[in-house]
């Protein structure tokens, strides 16, 4: 009853005063709140290396001391920037190789990627396609241009994604998730830019995407220049790529093929895209656990690395 009361009286004298008395107050409150999450780092990486003979990538995100509370829950990013090859007979690509405690995560925009892993999972994805790929306790897999492409040659362009799991899934069974182009909604926001909505929420759309930790992931299209302004919760991670085009913020130019990494304090991101602007846009809640990053295995501790390791060389992770 005591409480009941209590209860009932802020309710009474909000509902009065509210407005009136708390009103001006809250007004100067807002007014002085970080609106706008602020660009914490940003930089390019011009060089490219390969990964295996057919992924030849710009090593955009990695761990490191300094990003990881900014980045959490992701933990590396490669882009293929567009580049063509020539039709082969040999498939390009990665050979077998193991990963534990994460998911690898493919956007496809030019070209064809055909993977399988030792647990079953497996498929061509197409541009427009991702594919979201769980190793869990740990998979085995590979990674080629598909077979059509390889006959045919062509432009390639892709970007992979990590994306950590917290400590109570790393060891979780594998999981293959193969997304196509066409289960991915697709929003018109103002005149000319499209949103494709790959995981999370954006403005009441669902993602098809399951994700273990709360995720958004959209792919922005901007024919014409237009303003944006995109609500991420305060307290998230947000990085934003951008693959073609440029943006402008806060009296800043950020050119093609450049990271943005912000702040976690505010709400929104407010920018405005040159004609022709594509850019893929990530936001997650960070995982605020120790990690330990070692080739293809991310965990909490080295002691679990050498169980990695020792897991894979004994063959437990499986073979294709
Ligand atoms: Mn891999």
């Amino acid at each position: 009853m005591k409480y009941f009361r209590r209860d009932f009286l802020k309710k009474t004298i909000f509902g009065i005063f509210g407005v009136s008395i708390f009103g001006g107050l809250m007004k100067t409150i807002n007014a002085n709140k970080n609106k706008n999450k602020k660009v914490k780092f940003t930089y390019t990486v011009g060089d490219k290396h390969w990964v295996g003979d057919g992924f030849h990538v710009h090593g955009l995100l990695r761990p490191s001391e300094e990003l990881n509370k900014f980045i959490s829950p992701f933990i590396l990013m490669d882009y293929a920037s567009p580049e063509a090859f020539p039709k082969t007979e040999t498939p390009k690509g990665v050979g077998s190789h193991p990963h534990r405690g994460f998911e690898t995560v493919t956007f496809a925009y030019q070209g064809e990627v055909e993977h399988r892993d030792s647990f079953g999972g497996g498929g061509v994805i197409k541009p427009g396609d991702v594919q979201w790929m769980t190793a869990g306790s740990g998979l085995v897999h590979d990674e080629f241009h598909s077979k059509e492409f390889c006959a045919k040659g062509g432009v390639f362009e892709m970007v992979q994604l990590w994306v950590n799991l917290p400590k109570k899934d790393k060891m979780s069974a594998p999981k293959y998730q193969g997304i196509k182009d066409a289960d991915i909604p697709n929003i018109k926001v103002n005149d000319s830019t499209q949103i494709r909505v790959i995981a999370g929420d954006y403005a009441g759309t669902k993602g098809p995407t399951s994700t273990f930790t709360p995720i958004n992931i959209y792919d922005i299209k901007s024919e014409t220049s237009e303003k944006l302004s995109l609500n991420l919760k305060e307290g998230t991670n947000t990085i934003l790529l951008i693959l073609d085009g440029e943006i402008e913020m806060e009296e800043n130019n950020y050119k093609k093929q450049s990271v943005l990494i912000f702040d976690q304090l505010g709400e929104s991101i407010d920018f405005k895209t040159s004609p022709n602007f594509k850019g893929l846009l990530l936001n997650g809640e960070p995982i605020d656990e120790p990690m330990v990053a070692h080739g293809p295995f991310v965990m909490n501790t080295k002691q679990e690395i050498n169980e990695a390791i020792n897991d894979f060389h004994s063959g437990k992770m499986g073979t294709i």
